[in-house]
């Protein structure tokens, strides 16, 4: 493979640009814990398009972490449809399911679930020895992820001979590694300082800059969203509001079919 830099770390799982990747309509989940019904998503539509950043920003419990769990296929929705690169995701098999996420998304989550027996590149591994990729061909792929968090000289470290950020880090090259189209973060700065969650937020957005991955970022702080070139407004299970950043990429001027 040829050497492969920031620029053009991937294709985002498909050589394709532009259109909706993530669509969600009229969204609702209630759980049930038994004696209370708690309505976490009251009716939430929301689309993507592929390539984009978008942050989910709310108040705790308003549903953000639902919501993602719910577009990614890791919950269950009770009505309404998602379809993810057309694909009705609910219509899946709990096996297909996962399988469809481990081809085609990555997450990173607030509490860097490394494996602590594991090496950093060990870790990084993971997702690709579930697609069963040859060995030399994942730690050559592992590599490089380490080498886009600038973290190669610590491949062979475990989570506790990492700080908090180079293990937020390491996590990030694990949701990567497999080029997946969605990358799904829920409040990936949540457990680091200042620092540490403004070198998050920029590896991401460098990474979506330099891809055509798409990112949803989960967040409850103003400062991590306004990284994102989306950022979409929720309140008590619903979305309320939406604004495009200073990051957000120029519309493309429709073609003349499209008028
Ligand atoms: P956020 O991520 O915005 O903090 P959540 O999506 O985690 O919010 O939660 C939305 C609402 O759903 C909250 O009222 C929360 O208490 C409730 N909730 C979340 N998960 C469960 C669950 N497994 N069982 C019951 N209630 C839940
Ligand atoms: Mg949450």
């Amino acid at each position: 493979m040829p050497d492969q830099n920031v620029k053009g770390w991937n294709d985002g799982g498909a050589a394709q640009t532009g259109g909706i990747i993530i669509q969600a309509m009229d969204v609702v989940k209630t759980y049930d814990t038994g004696y209370s019904k708690v309505p976490a998503l009251k009716g939430v539509s929301l689309s993507v398009e592929r390539g984009e950043m978008v942050a989910i920003m709310g108040p705790s419990g308003c549903g953000k972490t639902t919501l993602l769990n719910c577009l990614s296929g890791l919950d269950d929705i009770d009505s309404g449809q998602v379809i993810v690169d057309g694909t009705d995701i609910n219509r899946l098999s709990d096996n297909a399911k996962t399988e469809y996420r481990a081809r085609n998304m990555g997450f990173v989550f607030q509490v860097y679930d490394l494996l602590p027996i594991l090496s950093a590149v060990e870790n990084v591994e993971l997702p690709m020895l579930v697609s069963g990729t040859a060995a030399k061909a994942t730690r050559e792929a592992a590599m490089r992820a380490l080498e886009f968090v600038h973290l190669a000289n610590r491949a062979s470290h475990r989570p506790a001979e990492l700080s908090g950020g180079e293990r937020q880090r390491v996590a990030v090259a694990r949701s990567l590694v497999n080029q997946p189209a969605i990358v799904w973060a829920d409040e990936p700065t949540g457990a680091l300082d200042s620092t540490n969650a403004d070198d998050i937020m920029n590896l991401l957005r460098e990474l979506n800059e330099s891809s055509s991955q798409t990112f949803v970022v989960v967040t409850h702080d103003s400062k991590m969203a306004a990284y994102a070139q989306r950022i979409v407004y929720m309140v008590d299970g619903l979305i309320v509001d939406e604004k495009r950043t200073a990051h957000a990429k120029q519309p493309s001027s429709p073609t003349p079919e499209q008028t």
